[in-house]
C-alpha cells in the first residue's frame, strides 16, 4: 500500500507564514525569553533553532545563557525577575537542567501566564479540566500532524507509547477532547505489541530507537513518531522502524522532518498567543 509521508517541515512552514503575517500586523511584537543553563550540546542546537525561527516570524527572542554551577535558588530568582518584566511575554527553560537542580520546582516558578511550554501545574490543570490555556508544544504538534491526514478523529482508537508530563499525558487529553478512545502505554505495559496493533492512531514517545516495529502496527494506521534518538553513528532516528512501515502504515511522520519542526513552530504560536492575551487585557 502507498503510505502518506506526513511532511512536518512543510506543514510547519505553512503555520510560520500565517504567524509571520499575523505578527507583521501587530503594533508590539511578542517577546520570548529563553534560559539555557549549562553546556549540553543538544540543548545548544535546540535553542539556536528556536532563536532562528523566532527571528524569521518576527518574535523578539532573548537568550540567557547561565552557568552550569548556578544554584537552583539563583535560577528561580532569575525567573522571578522575568515574571515581573512587563516586556517579556513567554519564558522558556531549556531542558534538561543540570542534575543538582530540581526541574519541577524551577518550571513551577514560571508565572503560568508566561509559561510558553504549558508545563506548570496551573496550565496542565486547566488542560485536564477541559479549559485549556497554554498547551505543551509537542502534543499540539502531534495533533496538527494527525489532523493533516484525518479530519474527524471521533471514535478512533489512539495508542500513545509514553506517559511523560511533556508529551504523553497532555497528548492523551487532547485526543480525548477529539473523542478518541485513548490507551496510554509505558515501560511497565504488558503486551505492548498487541496493544499497539489495535491502534488506528499510534503515537510513539518513548525515546527508544526502533521500539515500534512493523508487527506493532495495524495496516493503514496513522503513526506519529515523536522520538529523537541519537545513535552512536550520530544519526538521529525516531522510535519507529520507518523503513519497515513505508508500505504498511496509512500515514507516518519521518524523523527528522516530522514532529520536530512542528514543535518549535507551536512554541512560536504559544508565545504569540500569550502576547495577544496580555495586550488585550490592558
Ligand atoms: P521521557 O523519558 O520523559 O518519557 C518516556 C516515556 O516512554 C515514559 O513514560 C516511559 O515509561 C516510556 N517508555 C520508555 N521505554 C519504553 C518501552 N520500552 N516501552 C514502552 N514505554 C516506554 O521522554 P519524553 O516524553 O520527554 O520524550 C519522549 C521522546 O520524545 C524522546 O526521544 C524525546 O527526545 C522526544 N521528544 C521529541 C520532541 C520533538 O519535538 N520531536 C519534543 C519532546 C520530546 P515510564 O513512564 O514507565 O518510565
Amino acid at each position: 500500500m502507498e503510505t502518506i509521508i506526513i511532511d512536518g517541515k512543510s506543514l510547519a512552514q505553512q503555520h510560520q507564514l500565517r504567524l509571520k503575517n499575523q505578527i507583521e500586523q501587530m503594533e508590539t511584537k511578542p517577546t520570548l525569553a529563553v534560559i539555557l543553563v549549562g553546556d549540553n550540546p543538544a540543548s545548544h542546537i535546540y535553542v539556536n533553532n528556536k532563536q532562528r525561527l523566532a527571528q524569521q516570524v518576527g518574535i523578539i527572542s532573548e537568550l540567557f545563557q547561565l552557568s552550569p554551577v548556578m544554584t537552583q535558588d539563583a535560577l528561580i530568582a532569575f525567573i522571578q525577575e522575568l515574571n515581573q518584566n512587563d516586556k517579556v511575554d513567554g519564558i522558556l527553560v531549556q531542558l534538561p537542567l543540570p542534575a543538582h537542580i530540581n526541574t519541577d520546582e524551577v518550571l513551577e516558578s514560571i508565572s503560568p501566564e508566561k509559561d510558553v511550554d504549558g508545563l506548570t501545574i496551573g496550565n496542565l490543570g486547566h488542560l485536564f479540566a477541559g479549559k485549556s490555556r497554554i498547551v505543551p508544544c509537542t502534543p499540539l504538534a502531534c495533533m496538527d500532524l494527525i489532523k493533516s491526514v484525518c479530519v474527524d478523529l471521533t471514535g478512533k482508537h489512539a495508542v500513545i507509547v509514553g506517559r511523560s508530563k511533556l508529551v504523553g499525558k497532555p497528548l492523551a487529553q487532547l485526543l480525548l477532547n477529539e473523542n478518541c478512545t485513548v490507551t496510554q502505554a509505558h515501560s511497565k505495559t504488558v503486551n505492548l505489541r498487541q496493544i499497539c496493533r489495535q491502534a488506528d492512531i499510534l503515537i510513539a514517545a518513548a525515546g527508544k530507537p526502533k521500539l515500534i516495529k512493523k508487527s506493532f502496527v495495524k495496516q493503514g494506521a496513522i503513526v506519529i513518531d515523536v522520538g529523537i534518538n541519537r545513535l552512536k553513528t550520530n544519526k538521529i532516528v525516531g522510535d519507529v522502524d520507518f523503513d519497515a512501515l513505508r508500505h504498511h502504515a496509512g500515514a507516518i511522520t519521518p524523523v527528522p522532518g516530522g514532529v520536530g519542526p512542528m514543535t518549535v513552530t507551536m512554541l512560536m504560536e504559544n508565545t504569540t498567543k500569550i502576547h495577544m492575551a496580555r495586550h488585550t487585557k490592558k
